[in-house]
């Protein structure tokens, strides 16, 4: 075992469920005792080889299969890049329509995740073509890029679902807004979207400001939706938003991939930085 293994995955265990697909089952199964829904994620980007990103997929059918078996209230989460696109887009598309019936079968939702701009077209062009096929599939849309007014206009426009989350890439000003309260203000602006003609969508944030702005939404609106927060983030918000009555599901992601996406989540937030400085020392 790496020295990155013995230190930082211990710490990372915060925020993946573990390496194993049946970690992220004991995740998942923790969650539903806590009336929380799980959303699983095998971690893993850019996928170029082929060949890997067939083996991403067979990962991605086994786990809707064994959440089905555990009788798990939850569904996956996968990333296109992971099924190949970028690299092998037609390949990418029949590995996502497996996915998407598979989930189907086993009566299940299937959410893709946004990555960086590069892929932010493509994607939404993706999904909305299989969504044709799997009126269930849901796509993550960023509140930081100036694009997603008008993308999620378009998805509302096609019936779709969609998961409004900040953005997590490092992007260029040209693309996403300067500054946080931009941001949140824009955040506020689509959730208003999402409220008014949207269904099935999912609130993707720990910004109790937001949180709290959904509750109101929700008092006068009264549309289907739930609130998405990630595993090891705000445990306290998740537990009074269920307390509430609301719908809350967690995002638990797993895999040998872990580096990348917890060094994602210690980078947005101070304190996460000392917590990695004391398991150092
Ligand atoms: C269910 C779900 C799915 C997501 N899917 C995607 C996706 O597909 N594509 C994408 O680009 N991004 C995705 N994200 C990540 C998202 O874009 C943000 O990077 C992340 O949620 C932090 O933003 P925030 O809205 O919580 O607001 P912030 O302003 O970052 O945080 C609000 C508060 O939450 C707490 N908090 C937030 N992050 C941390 C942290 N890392 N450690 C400790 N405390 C923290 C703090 O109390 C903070 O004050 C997803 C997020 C969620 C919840």
């Amino acid at each position: 075992m790496g020295l990155k293994e013995r230190v930082v995955l211990p710490l990372a265990k915060r925020w993946i469920a573990g390496v194993t697909m049946d970690s992220a089952i004991e995740d998942a199964k923790r969650a539903n005792t806590r009336g929380i829904g799980a959303i699983v994620n095998f971690l893993g980007e850019e996928i170029k080889d082929p060949a890997t990103a067939d083996a991403h997929t067979e990962e991605y059918l086994r786990l809707q299969q064994s959440l089905f078996d555990a009788g798990v209230n939850g569904f996956a989460s996968v990333k296109l890049t992971q099924l190949g696109l970028g690299a092998d887009d037609e390949g990418m598309k029949v590995r996502l329509e497996k996915i998407a019936s598979n989930a189907e079968r086993l009566r299940q939702q299937l959410w893709i995740d946004m990555e960086g701009s590069a892929f932010t077209d493509v994607t939404i062009r993706t999904y909305l073509a299989a969504h044709e096929k799997h009126p269930d599939m849901g796509v993550a849309l960023q509140a930081y890029t100036r694009r997603s007014e008008g993308d999620l206009k378009t998805i509302l426009d096609a019936g779709g679902k969609v998961r409004l989350v900040k953005g997590a890439y490092r992007e260029s000003r040209d693309f996403v807004f300067a500054t946080r309260a931009e941001v949140s203000e824009n955040f506020a602006r689509l959730m208003g979207m999402l409220f008014e003609r949207g269904s099935g969508f999912a609130i993707g944030t720990h910004d109790s400001s937001l949180v709290d702005r959904a509750r109101s939404l929700a008092e006068s609106k009264h549309a289907e939706f739930r609130f998405e927060l990630l595993k090891g983030i705000r445990d306290d918000l998740k537990d009074d938003l269920v307390k509430s009555g609301y719908r809350v599901s967690e995002y638990l992601p797993y895999g040998d991939r872990w580096y990348a996406y917890s060094r994602r989540r210690i980078s947005e937030h101070p304190s996460n930085i000392w917590l990695l400085l004391r398991s150092l020392v």
